[in-house]
């Protein structure tokens, strides 16, 4: 998305790896009782449509942005649902948890309340916490020992005693919020709370903007030669640069250019995406996505795409329901595919037991292996290594170029301020 947006705003050629454009965000068909997906949709629309990288919902997109979206697409606004699910006690809380305290036990509530309470006000100004020292230290041992706590263990793999917290966590929690949630629902404000999603799917969206782009798409980049300011493909051929835009992850730029931030690189972790259909359970909730705890097969979270909209579910077949499973590994720790075959039954009759799913018709997976970057505390890695390539000319953009938590919209934005950049470099 970064790259698409560069070029169309700046003309200049991007060159793509994959076939297509758009990288995770785009969409694929599976037909009840296929194996093999299909790019396109069939004409009588009688598939599932799955995304690559599991729903992507664009939240955080101001006027301006959304104005400039409606360009390449017809874009539908959704209210997002969403819940923390406890298998266990089949209880559904609404997210944020923190401010929904009265679903839980009336006793874990109160000890919830008086940690918060309790947290120092500016938790993040001192040392260099971890991700788990600092959800200790703001939401207490009662909700991190409850849900924080195991959630993170899975959605980072494992890392969030090591690595330090994200962005969010120089904002604290508003007490006012989590006393009122105790009693009554807290009224939701933002933008977040709702998002766009393009009509016919995102590939509709990405290979519009890349329409207006010059993508060059099968280009893999094999190596950059700083000093000649050369780009060789993996076809073998060249390509001279005098500006350089890269939206590759920070890691793999390094590799690619030989060169090296001195420091020990913060790590990433990767995610397995299981795209299922079937016919809905008694039980499935109407969220959007539910965050989880726990879960016998690893996955954290479980979204449902048909929740979103019904243009996911095959067309002529009724009372479908289609879910994306997302379960986190460590960068570099593809599993077989016997253990993917494995997994997929587990989660299936996990979604079975949950009353999520009645049978299932259609099951994909796909990886994605660069999904969430982190930091180590106090790491100067990302810092030092966009540095060293803008040295040699190369200017890191995007979610992975700039090793940074962020979505598809701040992403496109990304891309825009980088095609005005070269534009405004020639
Ligand atoms: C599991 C998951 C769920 C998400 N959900 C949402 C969501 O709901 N809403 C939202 O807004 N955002 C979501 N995001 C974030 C969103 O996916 C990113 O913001 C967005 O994809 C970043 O786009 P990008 O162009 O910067 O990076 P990428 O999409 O990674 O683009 C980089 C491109 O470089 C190509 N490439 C890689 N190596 C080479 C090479 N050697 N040579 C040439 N090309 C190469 C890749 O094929 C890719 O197309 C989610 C991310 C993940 C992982």
């Amino acid at each position: 998305m970064t790259g698409l947006a560069a070029s169309w705003i700046s003309g200049r050629p991007a060159f793509e790896a994959a076939p297509l454009p758009g990288g995770i965000c785009r969409c694929y068909y599976l037909r009840p009782g296929q194996a093999e997906p299909a790019r396109t949709a069939p004409e009588d629309n009688s598939a599932y449509r799955f995304e690559n990288g599991g729903g992507h919902w664009v939240f955080g997109g101001d006027r301006v942005l959304n104005a400039a979206l409606g360009g390449f697409a017809n874009w539908r606004r959704y209210r997002r649902k969403s819940s923390v699910f406890f298998p266990e006690s089949k209880l559904f809380v609404p997210y944020p948890l923190q401010y929904n305290l009265r679903y839980l036990d009336p006793t874990l509530a109160s000890w919830a309340l008086d940690e918060m309470r309790r947290a120092p006000t500016a938790p993040a100004s001192q040392g260099t916490p971890t991700m788990a020292s600092w959800m200790e230290q703001v939401f207490g041992a009662t909700l991190t020992d409850l849900f924080f706590g195991p959630f993170h263990e899975l959605y980072t793999a494992g890392l969030w005693r090591e690595i330090a917290p994200q962005d969010g966590y120089k904002s604290p929690v508003d007490l006012s919020l989590v006393e009122r949630g105790l009693r009554e629902d807290v009224p939701e404000a933002g933008y977040n709370n709702t998002f766009l999603y393009p009509e016919g799917g995102l590939s509709a969206f990405a290979d519009a903007l890349a329409a207006r782009a010059d993508v060059r798409c099968g280009m893999r980049v094999v190596r950059i030669d700083t000093a000649a300011r050369a780009i060789e493909f993996e076809d073998g051929s060249t390509v001279d640069y005098s500006q350089l835009v890269s939206t590759l992850p920070l890691h793999h730029m390094l590799a690619l250019t030989g060169l090296d931030a001195g420091e020990r690189t913060d790590p990433c972790t990767a995610v397995l995406v299981l795209n299922v259909g079937g016919v809905r359970g008694a039980d499935c909730p109407d969220d959007h996505w539910v965050y989880v705890p726990r879960s016998r097969s690893g996955f954290h979270r479980v979204g449902i795409y048909s929740n979103v909209d019904s243009g996911f579910t095959p067309a002529g077949l009724d009372n479908r329901a289609s879910f994306y499973v997302e379960r986190a590994f460590r960068a570099g720790q593809a599993p077989e595919s016997a253990e993917v075959a494995a997994y997929s039954q587990s989660v299936l009759d996990e979604l079975l037991e949950w009353g999520f799913l009645e049978s299932a018709e259609a099951i994909h997976a796909t990886w994605v292996d660069v999904a969430y970057t982190w930091s180590w505390p106090g790491s100067r890695w990302r810092e030092t290594a966009m540095e060293k390539l803008a040295e040699a000319g190369i200017l890191m953009t995007g979610r992975y170029g700039k090793w940074k938590f962020q979505g598809i919209a701040d992403s496109l934005r990304d891309g825009m301020l980088a095609g005005a950049s070269l534009l405004a470099q020639s």
